[in-house]
């Protein structure tokens, strides 16, 4: 919610929020440090605990200069073992939290909920309802247990939980994954749940510079789906597979499969693109100087003509979801694309080559990490995909809703539906979006470049 240009949550500063976690998570992973690693237990699923952060300081937390509060941690001994087990050192954890400020995802989801994600592009930290908050707490033997039989899912990786308490209000957040790299482009992306009531994006939302489209348009922007080589095929249907049931038997539902699309052909081009408008634009700076400084109105400086390039090279595209060059979050770090992550099987090629031997696809120019693929025009995809948003539970609060739904609307087509439907539309529903297309190879043609 913006208020007078400041983003706010529960009528809460964002930066405060921002601030404050970091503080919180600081404490939080300092103090673990003290306590040695054992064995999980089952109360520590259950254990909380609640530090104050006075503006003053006190003995074991530091003077700020945000409002006071109070941070509660949620199961720490549980979650730093899960943090373990995806490998993240807790000095790393604390580096990405805490070392630099956060960012704010433009709000990409219906339910008001605020993303924050990390400057190092790992980790997303999300606000959560009291009920999911809830509900997560409940899950985790059970998630615990599915992730020590199966490290590689696409279910999302949660690193904690923590309630802010400000003001007599409580702002929830989990901290998961992030599952769509900032700085590789995203030509277009998709929030997949396999239902199609009401799954367009609404105007507002293609409007974006980088919106997330639904399931109707994705069946409008790919009539054929997407293809994929016959090994990641079905290892990428057997993980939806295997993660389904695992959601169906905590009825859970409304979850989606989020899918991010970089285009390599069209990147490809963009870049030629950029590449002349940049000649052009250094040309046109020669020209106007030549001609003397009352030209010199305004700075003369590359940012300019780099905006210039921007909005050309932006207009040029025209199938949907394709333009934007804004797209990912439109920074320009200086981060390799071909970096590795810091959070094990994160990658969305990680997550579902469980069993098989991957040979290190190292191209030069494609963007790792994601899996290969093609649309029937043949274009080059690399996909981002992950499960997102597990926190529903029929049972804690779909009951009223379903029962009030179906009258309403045909059920089948609804989107509140019981969880094992839920789950059976959603892998039917994947099996049309990816395809098993016959081995290719994605390498460049050399005439291309
Ligand atoms: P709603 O309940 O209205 O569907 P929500 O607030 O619960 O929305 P999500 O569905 O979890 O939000 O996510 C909304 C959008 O945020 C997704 O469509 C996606 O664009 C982005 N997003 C969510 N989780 C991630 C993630 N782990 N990595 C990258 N992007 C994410
Ligand atoms: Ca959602
Ligand atoms: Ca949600």
């Amino acid at each position: 919610v913006a208020e007078g240009g400041e983003v706010t949550y529960k009528k809460i500063q964002s930066k405060q929020i921002m601030g404050s976690i970091q503080l919180g998570i600081q404490h939080t992973v300092g103090s673990l440090a003290s306590k040695p690693k054992r064995d999980l237990l089952m109360n520590d699923f259950w254990e909380m605990e609640t530090i104050a952060f006075p503006p003053d300081g006190s003995s074991i937390t530091p003077a700020h200069h945000y409002n006071d509060f109070r941070f509660k941690v949620y199961a720490p001994i549980a979650f730093r073992y899960f943090r373990d087990l995806f490998g993240i050192a807790p000095d790393d954890f604390l580096m990405s939290m805490c070392a630099s400020p956060l960012r704010e995802l433009s709000n990409p989801g219906a339910s008001g909920s605020i993303f924050y994600l990390t400057d190092d592009d790992e980790f997303i930290i999300k606000t959560v309802q009291k009920k999911e908050c809830q509900f997560l707490q409940k899950l985790l033997p059970g998630y615990y247990m599915n992730l020590s039989q199966n490290p590689r899912t696409l279910l999302p990786k949660f690193f904690g939980l923590y309630c802010f308490h400000y003001n007599s209000k409580n702002v929830r957040l989990v901290a998961m994954n992030n599952l769509l790299p900032s700085d590789i482009k995203m030509h277009a992306k998709y929030d997949l749940k396999g239902s199609t009531f009401g799954r367009r994006a609404s105007k507002a939302e293609r409007q974006k510079a980088s919106p997330t489209y639904k399931d109707l348009d994705f069946a409008e922007h790919y009539k054929d789906g997407i293809f994929l080589e016959p090994d990641k095929y079905d290892a990428l249907m057997r993980t939806i597979q295997r993660d389904c049931m695992v959601l169906e038997s905590f009825q859970i539902m409304d979850y989606s499969l989020l899918l991010g699309i970089h285009n390599l052909d069209l990147a490809a081009k963009e870049k030629r693109e950029e590449r002349i408008l940049s000649a052009r634009a250094k040309f046109q700076r020669k020209e106007s100087a030549a001609q003397g400084p009352s030209s010199l109105n305004h700075d003369d400086d590359a940012p300019e003509a780099d905006q210039n390039q921007l909005h050309a090279v932006a207009s040029y595209a025209s199938i949907p979801g394709t333009s934007g060059a804004a797209g990912g979050t439109g920074l320009s770090r200086s981060r390799s694309i071909n970096r590795q992550r810091l959070v094990a099987h994160s990658t969305a090629l990680e997550s579902i080559t469980a069993d098989m031997d991957v040979p290190l696809e190292e191209d030069e120019d494609v963007p790792a990490g994601g899996i290969r693929a093609r649309c029937l025009n043949n274009q080059r995809l690399i996909l981002y995909i992950g499960i997102i948003d597990i926190l529903q539970s029929y049972r804690l609060e779909k009951k009223l809703e379903h029962t009030f739904k179906s009258i309403l609307y045909k059920g089948d087509t609804v989107s509140v539906c019981r969880p094992s439907f839920y789950a059976k539309r959603f892998q039917e529903s994947m099996a049309n979006v990816f395809k098993k297309a016959p081995t290719f190879s994605l390498k460049h043609s050399p005439s291309k470049r």
